[in-house]
């Protein structure tokens, strides 16, 4: 039998984020600030196969679940023939990305055949002003393609990411929750989290995930409850009557949120990161270069899970960096 992690608060880890690049070719608001951020050069970036080597280990001695984030993923080189590899690996229950969708039209079939089964689709608001306001681009008509093409290739489930903005997409809310009416799409609204120091002052406020109860119940329908299964992660889970998709409530801001933890994160840039809202990475890429044996690596995989705070949602110092960095 597989053994497990488990961190010194009982939470079994068995899910990890794997960042394969800071690049994006999208400015969200929330995200990157609009003078960017310090890239890293292509040298200090984990290469695929030091990736493949950590998740192999991780894979031994508890991981069980892998997703690929970024930056935005599908913009580096070889991505497709990496995720073959990775979902190829043995002891992997499920591979997942996550992404802003706008490479999906013409890279969703070669994802479909490189063993992918789940994918995320970043999109804040099917407004055309409202999105470019958000991302920078001018790309709207694109992302919707690019979730048809999820859909036409099967994956299942295709989940739409909603980073609730107050004042820019409360109204785009009852749309997104007609969405699951029309289509066999999981919505899930996200509360901004506070990051990137640089943020300009005018980066839109969050607003509470309860608001899009209110929002819905209003203008759509009354949300029903549905029990969560083991891919869910820390969303709280509803469906609207005859609905083909649920909606999840993620609630980093306001609500329970790390009492479900299950992750770790490992960052484009060869760290491990215990937790996503409390600063503190653990360096692997150095282990990795100077030919670490697989006790060694799992000893570090290890040593970040240990450092895993009970509550980083209420810690005093939240992360400042922009998740483009760290993956989401
Ligand atoms: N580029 C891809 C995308 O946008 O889906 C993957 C990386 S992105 C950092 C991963 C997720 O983090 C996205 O769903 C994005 O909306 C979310 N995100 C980024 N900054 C956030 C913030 N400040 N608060 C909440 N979610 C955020
Ligand atoms: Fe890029 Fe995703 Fe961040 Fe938007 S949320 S800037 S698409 S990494």
């Amino acid at each position: 039998m597989k053994p497990l992690l488990v961190d010194t608060h009982g939470r079994t880890i068995d899910y990890l984020r794997v960042s394969i690049t800071d690049l994006c070719n999208f400015r969200c608001v929330y995200c990157r600030p609009p003078e960017g951020v310090q890239l890293v050069t292509h040298k200090e970036i984990l290469r695929y196969e030091e990736i493949l080597a950590v998740v192999e280990v991780a894979l031994e001695i508890g991981i069980r679940k892998v997703r690929i984030t970024g930056g935005e993923p599908l913009v580096r080189r070889g991505v497709v023939d990496f995720i073959a590899r990775l979902t190829r690996l043995p002891g992997l229950d499920d591979v997942a990305l996550t992404t802003n969708g706008v490479l999906l039209t013409e890279m969703a079939h070669d994802l479909k055949v490189a063993g992918l089964k789940r994918i995320n689709i970043s999109l804040d608001s099917a407004r055309r002003d409202v999105f470019t306001r958000i991302t920078g681009q001018d790309k709207l008509d694109r992302v919707l393609a690019g979730i048809d093409a999820a859909l036409t290739e099967g994956f299942d489930p295709v989940k739409i990411n909603v980073v609730l903005l107050q004042g820019i997409n409360e109204e785009d809310v009852p749309d997104f929750a007609r969405m699951t009416l029309e289509k066999p799409l999981d919505v899930r609204f996200i509360e901004r989290m506070p990051f990137g120091e640089a943020a300009p002052a005018d980066t839109p406020l969050p607003f509470s995930a309860h608001k899009v109860f209110s929002l819905i119940g209003r203008e759509v329908g009354k949300l029903i409850p549905v029990d969560s299964g083991p891919l869910d992660g820390p969303a709280s889970l509803f469906q609207l009557r005859g609905a083909r998709g649920r909606i999840g409530i993620v609630d980093p801001v306001t609500g329970h949120f790390c009492g479900a933890c299950n992750r770790l994160r490992l960052t484009a840039r060869g760290t491990l990161r215990p937790c996503l809202l409390a600063p503190g990475e653990i360096d692997i890429k150095a282990a990795l270069r100077n030919g670490a044996t697989r006790e060694e690596l799992s000893s570090i995989i290890h040593s970040a899970v240990r450092a895993k705070p009970d509550h980083g949602a209420k810690g005093a110092g939240l992360a400042r960096e922009p998740m483009s960095r760290i993956g989401g």
